[in-house]
């Protein structure tokens, strides 16, 4: 049997799965990934948030990345990949995304926002770093490119940022919590795009694996952990998986209960 015709199979016959997404499934949507050639990290140095918070012109330079686009990580829309995970959702075999991207395709693809765990966060909006307030991109935009004026929070005059994790900021307790679970709860674990190196995420298929769930990767280069996997699949996100869930019948043709 083919590796895709076992793919297939494997999430027809999953009853609870839970995927985990890394850049990998947003790079046919024309979003780099970091570390394949001409990733964001191959065009420029990331930026520590020990940084960000002490030097303002690295906060400069961290709002200069999000209003010129340079990370490319706002304003895709999702593709076939994305599609195909939503279609497991409305099958009602979905327990939750797990993902690591910061750019909202899945809940653009029609995944229920509370059902998308957001790992490294989300670069769509901002946050204030002492009280959490929300802030809008768009009422951002016009004062720094205008004015240079770098953002403060419009309550607590605190630093404020993109709302996405940084290189040495604690990762959200709440949804490490929300992806253990998902990875105790789920008998299918489907990783799609990511190289699986970035900790404490990569630990959760790791932890999926060890509660006795299948472990399935699809990626296009070999990761860190397919020795540990079920099976492992070489190829494109979006071809594989829309042939491993497709649009009419097959694998998702269950209505959601
Ligand atoms: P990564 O760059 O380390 O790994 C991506 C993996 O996906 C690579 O192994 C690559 O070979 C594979 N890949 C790329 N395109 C593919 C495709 N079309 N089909 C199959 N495989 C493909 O990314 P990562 O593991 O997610 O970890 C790095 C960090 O990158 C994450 O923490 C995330 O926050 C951040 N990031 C997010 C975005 C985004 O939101 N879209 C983009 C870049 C980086």
């Amino acid at each position: 049997m083919s590796d895709a015709a076992r793919l297939a199979r494997m999430i027809a016959s999953a009853r609870r799965i839970a995927v985990f997404t890394g850049a990998g499934i947003s790079t046919e949507s024309g979003i780099p990934d970091f570390r394949s050639p001409g990733g964001v990290w191959s065009r420029m140095k990331p930026i520590w948030f020990q940084d960000f918070v002490a030097r303002e012109e690295s906060r400069r330079e961290a709002w200069r990345r999000t209003f010129s686009g340079a990370a490319g990580w706002t304003g895709a829309a999702p593709n076939a990949g994305h599609h195909a995970v939503a279609r497991l959702w409305e099958a009602g075999r979905l327990l939750a995304v797990i993902t690591q991207n910061v750019d909202g395709l899945h809940q653009a693809s029609g995944v229920p926002v509370g059902d998308v765990i957001e790992l490294h966060g989300a670069a769509g909006y901002a946050k204030c770093l002492t009280c959490e307030l929300r802030h809008e991109l768009a009422d951002l935009r016009g004062p720094f490119l205008e004015e240079g004026e770098i953002p403060a929070c419009r309550a607590c005059g605190g630093l404020v940022k993109t709302a996405t994790i940084s290189f040495g900021q604690p990762m959200p307790q709440e949804a490490m919590e929300q992806a253990q679970a998902a990875a105790l709860a789920c008998d299918l674990f489907l990783v799609l795009g990511s190289s699986l190196v970035v900790y404490p995420a990569a630990g959760v298929p790791t932890l999926a694996k060890r509660n006795g769930a299948r472990l399935i990767i699809v990626n296009r280069e070999p990761t860190d952990q397919d020795a540990l996997a079920d099976l492992v699949v070489a190829g494109e996100i979006g071809p594989v998986m829309q042939a491993a869930v497709p649009t009419h019948g097959g694998a998702a043709s269950a209505t959601r209960d």
